[in-house]
Order: structure tokens, then C-alpha cells, then sequence
């Protein structure tokens, strides 16, 4: 049965809340040599918890990534002004653009991912994204776009497999490719930000963007403890110990949506319908990288209940978790052996297939 939703809180308070929740046990307990420190960047909260780290130390690492973070953010953001922007104008003016090497790696990645997803992770479905109006930092109120504008962007297929990035430049074959990284910048800076801790001496360390995480190390003598909220009530559905440098990424279609005449609609879209994907409310990855979990977590979200075990097998994918439109917990054996439920779900559904 389909379960109500959420109210729409503000997103301050919504990732206030997501942060919250997912560092539930990474908190700070009495005695504890934890630091914690905060930060807004990528339209969410970024949550840094150290341990083992002295306090000078932790303060000028925080600063340091906090520094990154706001410049991979004005780099990488398809709709404000930054690299990606005049990239993306590139290629609509003249269907090419130049790249300094660190985009040019950026969407490398993303490209990469994309075809493991068979383009379930679109990167270059920046148009869809903007029609749907899911480009904005507040979510949009609806109604949802005409559906022969749908039909129109769809029919011309971006694809990243149209671009080709060689010495400093991109090219696209198809004037319909537009840049939006919202699916994967978070978690490719993620990785930066862990490589810069680890620069730093920093080996004890999560890095959380609003409830999307990567952890390093362990806290003291025991494991990291992440949890997994619930899509559908306020509060965890699971939790996991990451194992030594793992991330843990959560597509869900409670992030950023509208309600429109008894129907929701939200930001995750299938790019080979231009519609909001219907089947998954939350779709769990973990995976060593971030960027890979990000990418995934979008791209099995999208794939559903059927196909996700294929498309996470192509990806590299070990452990995922969805919970689909009718409440049921799809998984493979080696991601339960990893969760600890808060209660005992009332449907599984095993895929042996990965
Ligand atoms: P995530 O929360 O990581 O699943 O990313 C969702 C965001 O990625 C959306 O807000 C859009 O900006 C963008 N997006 C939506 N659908 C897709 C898709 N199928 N592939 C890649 N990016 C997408
Ligand atoms: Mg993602």
C-alpha cells in the first residue's frame, strides 16, 4: 500500500534532518576525540566528523575543504555561473567547448559511468532537468511540463556517448547534450575532499553531503555506524559499518518533489521517458568510491525492481538496497549480510543475480 508523504519541509530543516539521521551513531559521545564541523556547499549541508584529530589541526583541515567544496561547487554547477555553465554554453553556441583538465576528468567520469548504466545515469540530460525545473535550489511547485515538451527533448536522445573530450576540449555530435552533474558532482567531490583529509594526515573521517557519505578509518575502536533513512517515515530504515574507506549514496524521490493532483513528482527521470522514474522510492549503494556511488544510486533508482541487478553488476556494483512504490526491500545476499534493520521489514525481495 502506497505509505503518505512527507510534508515538504524547508531544505535547511529537511538536510538538517538528513544529516542528522545518517550520523547517528557517528556522533560525538562523552570523551569521545571527535571533531565536528559543518558547512553549506552542493545545496546541502556538508558534515565533517574527525576522530583522533587535535582541534588546531581539524580546524584548518575544515577550512581547507570547506574552500574546496565552495570552488568544486562554483565549477561544477550546470545553472550558476562557473566553469560548467560556459561549458554548457559551448556546446549549445557551437557544440564545443574548452575544459581545464580537472573538468575534462569531471566528465570523463561521469561519461564513463553513464555508458556502465547503459545512460540510466544521463549526465547530459540537462534540458529534461531544466524543464522539469529541477535545476533551481528550491524545488519547483508543478504542474509538470507539457508533455509534447517531454516528448521533443526526448526524441533527440542525449547521450554521453555523443561527446568526445580530447586536448582541453569538448565536442558534442548532438546539439541537444547539455551538462547537469546533480546525480554525481556531490560524489566526485566527495572523493576529493577524502583525498585531500588523507593528504593531510586525516585517516579517521566521514564525509557526509546531506545524508551521502564517505567514511574513512574507524571511530576509535570501533567502526563507523551510518544510518539509512527511512523514504517513507521520519527516521532510519537500517544501518551499516563501513568497512575501512567505504561510501554509502541514497537516491530517493522524497529529496526534492512536488505534489501535483494527487500524484508525486520528482527529480530522479527516467531520460528514456523525460518522466520522474516510478517504480523506486530509494535506492541505496555502497561502493568504495563516491563518485561511483552516486552515479549508481541515481542510475539503479532508475532501473527499478527488474533491472537493477544487471545494471549493478555492469557498474561494478557490490551492495545495493531498493525499496520500491509498494514498500517491498529489493537486495542481494552480500548488502543484507551488511545491514542491521531497525525493524523487521515486512517484504524482501533476494536477487541472487548479483
Ligand atoms: P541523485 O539525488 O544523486 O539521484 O541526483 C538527482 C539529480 O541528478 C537531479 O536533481 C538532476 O539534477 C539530476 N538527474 C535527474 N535524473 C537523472 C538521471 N537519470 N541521470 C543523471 N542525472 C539525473
Ligand atoms: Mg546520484
Amino acid at each position: 500500500m502506497p505509505q503518505p508523504a512527507l510534508p515538504q519541509l524547508h531544505p535547511l530543516l529537511r538536510t538538517l534532518t538528513l544529516g542528522l539521521v545518517c550520523l547517528l551513531a557517528a556522533c560525538n559521545r562523552a570523551g569521545d576525540p571527535v571533531y565536528r564541523d559543518q558547512f553549506f556547499a552542493f545545496g546541502t549541508l556538508i558534515d565533517l566528523t574527525f576522530h583522533g584529530v587535535d582541534t588546531p589541526r581539524a580546524e584548518q583541515a575544515s577550512r581547507a575543504l570547506e574552500q574546496t567544496f565552495r570552488q568544486m561547487h562554483s565549477d561544477w554547477h550546470a545553472w550558476q555561473p562557473g566553469a560548467l555553465q560556459q561549458a554548457n554554453a559551448g556546446l549549445a553556441e557551437h557544440g564545443q567547448a574548452s575544459v581545464d583538465p580537472a573538468m575534462a576528468a569531471l566528465i570523463q567520469e561521469a561519461n564513463r559511468l553513464s555508458t556502465l548504466s547503459n545512460g540510466l545515469f544521463n549526465p547530459v540530460i540537462g534540458r529534461l532537468v531544466a524543464l522539469w525545473g529541477f535545476h533551481n535550489d528550491e524545488p519547483p511547485q508543478g504542474p509538470p511540463p507539457a508533455a509534447d515538451r517531454i516528448r521533443q527533448l526526448v526524441e533527440q536522445v542525449p547521450a554521453s556517448t555523443d561527446v568526445r573530450v580530447d586536448d582541453g576540449q569538448i565536442h558534442s555530435r548532438n546539439p541537444a547534450v547539455r551538462y547537469d552533474l546533480g546525480a554525481f558532482a556531490k560524489g566526485y567531490a566527495i572523493d576529493r575532499g577524502i583525498e585531500q583529509l588523507k593528504e593531510l594526515g586525516i585517516l579517521h573521517a566521514i564525509i557526509n553531503a546531506g545524508g551521502d557519505l564517505r567514511a574513512i578509518g574507524r571511530h576509535g575502536n570501533r567502526p563507523w555506524r551510518i544510518g539509512i533513512r527511512d523514504p517513507r517515515k521520519p527516521g532510519v530504515l537500517a544501518s551499516i559499518e563501513p568497512a575501512g574507506d567505504e561510501s554509502v549514496f541514497t537516491s530517493g524521490d522524497y529529496e526534492r518533489f512536488y505534489e501535483h493532483e494527487g500524484r508525486r513528482y520528482h527529480h530522479i527521470i527516467d531520460p528514456r521517458s523525460g518522466y520522474p522514474a516510478g517504480a523506486t522510492v530509494s535506492a541505496t549503494v555502497i561502493h568504495p568510491v563516491a563518485a561511483t556511488a552516486d552515479a549508481a544510486a541515481t542510475a539503479l533508482f532508475v532501473a527499478g525492481p527488474d533491472a537493477w541487478p544487471a545494471i549493478a553488476r555492469q557498474m561494478g556494483v557490490k551492495y545495493v538496497m531498493l525499496v520500491d512504490r509498494e514498500g517491498r526491500i529489493h537486495l542481494n545476499p552480500a548488502m543484507q549480510a551488511r545491514l542491521k534493520f531497525e525493524s523487521e521489514p515486512e517484504a524482501i525481495v533476494m536477487s541472487e543475480a548479483l
